[in-house]
């Protein structure tokens, strides 16, 4: 922390919402007078979206949680001591495990915790807990993408590349990313491009677009096929590259051959030249991107479909180049980071594998254990989530930076399942919809007052650093996994708490793992240095690892693979009684579960409620008009909202914004089937109808 010359207390941070981790300096001495400006840092250059300017109304919301709560046998919860609140947790954990065995216990944590944070809940679900089950939030985010990027290129960093780098592009494809809205400050990267766009919605990217592409919520594999066809059979694509770089083609274009334009237009609704179109665009320019986001990538088949998009991306000879390449654009704010730590159901630090016998060994080593003393895979979150509570479920959960009662599919359901719990423990610094259900609740640290890394989504580690103290009796996750260690009998060392020390150790625990921080330490970090992983420790400072595959791919072949696209059964579901395709995404001024958004009063003004956007001809047809209330109804639950029209949706086609809890949550509507490889949700296609409600 710096002294500014008028005395004030100022830190260079980053802002605590998404995934570009846009920098900031923020002044003050006390939270209701803490003031953020930008800084030059390169993802922002300057610029803040409306939450990174607003980020300081967090530090003073009225319902700050300040002090630990236990839900009494009156149901009310109460003020209680941090001593009384661990031993009462300790004391029950210790209970549920000897009855039931380690498993009985389960960890969900979130894409938004610091690295050392991340780190330091898989190992104490593993040693401490000893439990397998322990997944996060993130699987909800990028887990398609993360499956997908790691079987084509051996390894998953979203993007490969600077987001810098955007600014040579001349043409970018953005499939499923709605970055004008999610992450403003990026698009002045992209200002140079033509930006040809994949959305079923004409959202404000879509806008801006040089060509808009308005699938079908749900058909975007086959008109990523489709793309992948007419390259081909058009003579676009780099077969100098394919030859020398990849390996596979031939049964991906096998597979292509069978989706020529017009059957993708049938499918799609995309027209056939819109199509030709793309690919010109695609193909023509030096400089082209192939950029997915969570569009496409939350369905079912979302892997196939992030397998889809790199297939075309390899068969154009993008990946790996100058100035061109493949990226999945992160959500959340650590989403990379804490999808590479340990908190996922089968994974050690360092983006190890938990079934890997060499990796089981490294990390029992750096941890002071045996191998065989560490748990195998566990549940991926929804199938956790559902399993609470169930005979051969957990019967308690810790919840750490997460609010699954909002954000999971079918929320209803999963509601239901944490009320079946023996035992809920939630930390977190807002009273969020999970923690009001909990029985034991824990305040800890938010960003303006806590030390750590986050690594943002290009792969760059970056300092998060405290400006304030945080209220008396709030803790740190670190403090609070420590203090839950110990009473679990673990050694009183093997929890530092000081986050620095926490970063010594996940390095080491990274080292030679595919994301290896073994060379990344705060005081690199704390002189400016921009360090991208890999940065592996050697004899003298590695310089990190800005742009991955120059020269080869990860896999042992160094070449990077084609996968086939596998296409799913469609859920089938009524369409006479639900004739409408839901899909649900994120508006400009909220972010994620809107737990923290939602208490941000000049965010909260600006859309207050959640509503539906709707044709007006659909509007008619449904006996709705502009501003009425709603109900969205799917065979999983209905979701209250008010209707807005907008005439460029599709008219088979309505938007439900995620971020509204209780009847107005869109997770009432949708559906938790999972992709079979990645455990994501089919979150963005809900079969629904429209019906009017009297207000
Ligand atoms: Fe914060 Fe993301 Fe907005 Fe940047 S774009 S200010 S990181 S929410």
């Amino acid at each position: 922390m710096s002294e500014e010359p008028a005395g004030l207390p100022q830190v260079e941070t980053h802002c605590p919402y998404c995934a570009l981790q846009c920098g900031t300096r923020l002044t003050g001495g006390e939270a209701a007078a803490v003031e953020v400006a930008p800084t030059g840092f390169p993802v922002n250059r300057g610029k803040l979206c409306r939450k990174g300017w607003t980020a300081p109304q967090l530090l003073t919301t009225t319902d700050r949680l300040t002090r630990p709560l236990v839900r009494r046998p009156d149901g009310e919860l109460t003020g209680a001591s941090w001593p009384t609140a661990l031993d009462a947790v300790a004391a029950r954990l210790r209970e549920l495990r000897a009855e039931h065995g380690p498993d009985a216990v389960a960890v969900f944590g979130g894409g938004g915790l610091t690295n050392e944070k991340a780190y330091l809940l898989g190992k104490f679900a593993r040693l401490a807990l000893g439990t397998s089950q322990i997944d996060y939030n993130g699987r909800f985010c990028m887990s398609s993408a993360a499956v997908a990027g790691n079987a084509a290129f051996g390894i998953d960093r979203g993007l490969p590349f600077p987001v810098t780098d955007l600014r040579q592009a001349r043409t970018v494809l953005l499939a499923g990313a709605n970055v004008a809205e999610t992450m403003p400050p990026l698009m002045q990267h992209l200002e140079s491009a033509d930006l040809v766009v994949v959305d079923p919605r004409r959202t404000a990217t879509a806008q801006r677009a040089a060509l808009h592409l308005q699938p079908v919520p749900g058909t975007d594999l086959p008109l990523a096929l489709g793309l992948l066809h007419i390259a081909i059979v058009d003579a676009r694509i780099d077969r100098d590259y394919i030859r020398l770089r990849t390996q596979g083609f031939e049964a991906v274009a096998r597979q292509a051959m069978a989706w020529w334009p017009e059957r993708v237009e049938s499918v799609t609704g995309v027209p056939a030249e819109t199509l030709r179109e793309a690919v010109r665009l695609l193909a023509a320019a030096p400089n082209t991107y192939v950029l997915t986001g969570r569009g496409v990538e939350q369905h079912r088949q979302g892997t196939d479909t992030a397998a889809a998009f790199i297939n075309l991306a390899l068969a154009l000879g993008l990946p790996g180049t100058p100035h061109s390449g493949y990226g999945c654009l992160t959500g959340q704010g650590n989403g990379q980071g804490g999808r590479e730590h340990g908190q996922k159901a089968d994974q050690l630090p360092g983006y190890r594998s938990l079934t890997d016998p060499a990796a089981r060994a490294h990390v029992a080593g750096v941890w002071g254990v045996r191998p065989q003393d560490l748990p195998g895979p566990g549940r991926t979150a929804y199938t956790l989530l559902d399993a609470l509570g169930r005979d051969d479920g957990p019967r308690a959960l810790l919840v750490f930076g997460s609010n699954p009662a909002v954000s999971a599919p079918h929320s209803s359901h999963i509601a239901q399942r944490l009320r079946s719990l023996d035992l809920l423990v939630v930390a977190d610094f807002v009273p969020s919809e999970t923690a009001r259900m909990a029985d034991v609740v824990l305040p800890v640290t938010q960003w303006a007052e806590e030390e750590g890394t986050m690594t943002s989504l290009e792969g760059r580690v970056l300092r998060r650093r405290a400006l304030l103290k945080p209220p008396a009796q709030v803790r740190s996750d670190l403090d609070v996994l420590h203090g839950l260690a110990v009473r679990l009998g673990e050694p009183f060392h093997r929890y530092p708490t000081e986050p620095r020390e926490v970063f010594e150790e996940l390095r080491r625990a990274s080292q030679g793992g595919p994301a290896d921080y073994s060379g990344i330490s705060y005081e690199r970090l704390d002189s400016g240095e921009a360090l991208h992983w890999p940065c592996p420790e050697t004899g003298t400072p590695h310089p990190g690892t800005p742009r991955l595959f120059l020269e080869r791919f990860a896999h042992p072949d160094h070449r990077a693979r084609f996968t086939e696209a596998q296409q799913h059964e469609p859920v089938r579901e009524s369409r006479s009684e639900y004739p409408l395709h839901a899909t649900t995404g994120r508006v400009l001024p909220h972010y994620q579960s809107g737990a923290q958004t939602r208490r941000v009063a000049d965010l909260n003004d600006t859309v207050p409620e959640a509503f539906v956007q709707v044709h007006p001809d659909t509007a008619k047809r449904c006996g709705l008009a502009d501003r009425c209330l709603a109900r969205v109804t799917s065979a999983r639950g209905s979701t209250t909202v008010r209707v807005t029209l907008d005439p460029t949706m599709r008219t088979d086609t309505v938007f439900v914004p995620f971020h509204f809890a209780g009847d107005a949550s869109a997770n009432l509507f949708t559906h938790p089937t999972l992709d079979p490889r990645s455990g994501m949700p089919e979150f963005k296609t809900s079969a629904v109808r429209l019906e009017f409600l009297p207000e």
